[in-house]
């Protein structure tokens, strides 16, 4: 194995709010998939434990899947911050997690890309540690409650992909970062410089598509959207508003044709109205040498390094956003594609994950909790 770290024998359970490869899970799923090849280069054994109909694509002999069918999960973004705990009947979030209760005695760690209560939960009551790599800033009271609790208890366990995400809870050590990683040979970089402007993501309130479209309706250009429909009415609502013609709906593409796409836009937009936890989309156009010019909100300001791979620009600026764009050809296309192979490829991430569960897995609670 590379490296000189002992192979871990790992447990991932995916998201339960839809199979790998549906979009539902939003970011999760290439987050999932991009670390599981990090971590087996790496030398890891990994077993999956996902939704019936997940798809990874690749295989290796340090790669095992369990897929279980189940109803999904709600996910917590479109409830009420006051909601309650829901499980459905027949769910597959806790038959997950049997699972993964059935197979702790032969491996070293569980790790839980799952942004939900029961995981969390669970931690209190095994024997196996469960790492939790959460994926969202805070929308929830019941879930802000047990990841501060679970911060109290077994701190080292969470992982976050921002800091700024991170600042929604109440931790007890300083949080730990991993970022996200993205499969560089996935993504080409693309020179073209004059290409149209370009939106994607989960096609939903809290990913704010109508200020992009209002900064391509002033411009008096057409908007290239990709993405999963979670919201028909929203899609709607735009297209009443500012007509039928401006947004090009090029609908849920599978990476390889997202990316050959995305790569022939001189820039593209991300206008999130919530805390993003991330923001893998802004990180997949400037692996393809697109510019980004996003909110200062959440994620995307961790990510943009105003100037150098895009701009930064205040949350609900059109004008500001218009701006910027009118100055992106002031932006080097290679910078973009740069930042992204020394912060964010698959190899870095699995590495940083790799560094947390170890020291996870290393720490005495009982010494190395601050008091
Ligand atoms: N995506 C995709 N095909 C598309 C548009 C988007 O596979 O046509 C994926 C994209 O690769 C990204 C995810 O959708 O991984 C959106 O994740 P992001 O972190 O941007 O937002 P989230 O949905 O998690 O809030």
């Amino acid at each position: 194995m590379k490296g000189t770290n002992k192979q871990l024998k790992l447990i991932l359970v995916s998201t339960p709010i839809g199979f790998l490869g549906s979009g539902k899970g939003g970011g999760v799923e290439l987050t999932i998939i991009s670390l599981m090849k990090g971590l087996i280069s790496l030398g890891h054994k990994i077993i999956l434990v996902a939704p019936k109909g997940s798809k990874v694509p690749f295989e290796s002999e340090n790669l095992e899947i369990r897929l279980i069918d189940g109803i999904d999960q709600p996910s917590w973004q479109h409830q009420k911050k006051t909601d309650p705990v829901l499980i459905p009947s027949n769910s597959v979030l806790p038959k997950l997690w049997e699972i993964v209760i059935n197979l702790a005695s032969q491996y070293d760690a569980v790790i839980n890309f799952a942004y939900d209560w029961l995981p969390l939960w669970l931690t209190k009551t095994q024997r196996i540690k469960i790492f939790h790599l959460i994926s969202m800033g805070n929308e929830s009271l019941v879930m802000k409650e047990i990841i501060t609790e679970i911060s109290q208890l077994f701190p080292f366990q969470l992982a976050f992909h921002t800091k700024r995400q991170s600042k929604d809870y109440l931790l007890n050590i300083d949080p730990i970062i991993v970022g996200n990683g993205f499969d560089m040979e996935n993504y080409v970089f693309n020179q073209n410089q004059n290409g149209p402007l370009g939106w994607a993501g989960r096609i939903a309130p809290e990913k704010g598509l109508e200020d992009a479209v209002k900064v391509a309706n002033y411009l008096d250009e057409k908007l290239l959207v990709w993405g999963l429909m979670e919201d028909n009415e929203y899609a709607t609502e735009i297209e009443n508003k500012f007509g039928k013609g401006i947004v090009d709906w090029k609908g849920f593409l599978p990476t390889n044709e997202f990316q050959k796409q995305l790569g022939k836009c001189r820039a593209f937009i991300n206008t999130p109205k919530w805390n993003e936890a991330y923001g893998n989309v802004i990180v997949e156009a400037m692996a393809c040498g697109v510019p980004v010019i996003a909110y200062d909100l959440g994620g995307p300001g961790e990510l943009i390094e105003d100037g150098y791979n895009g701009f930064l620009v205040q949350p609900n600026d059109i004008e500001g956003m218009i701006k910027a764009i009118q100055s992106v050809s002031k932006i080097k296309r290679r910078n973009c594609r740069d930042w992204f192979e020394s912060k964010a490829s698959n190899e870095v991430f699995a590495k940083r994950v790799e560094s947390w569960i170890n020291k996870g897995l290393n720490k005495n609670l009982l010494t190395d909790l601050p008091r």
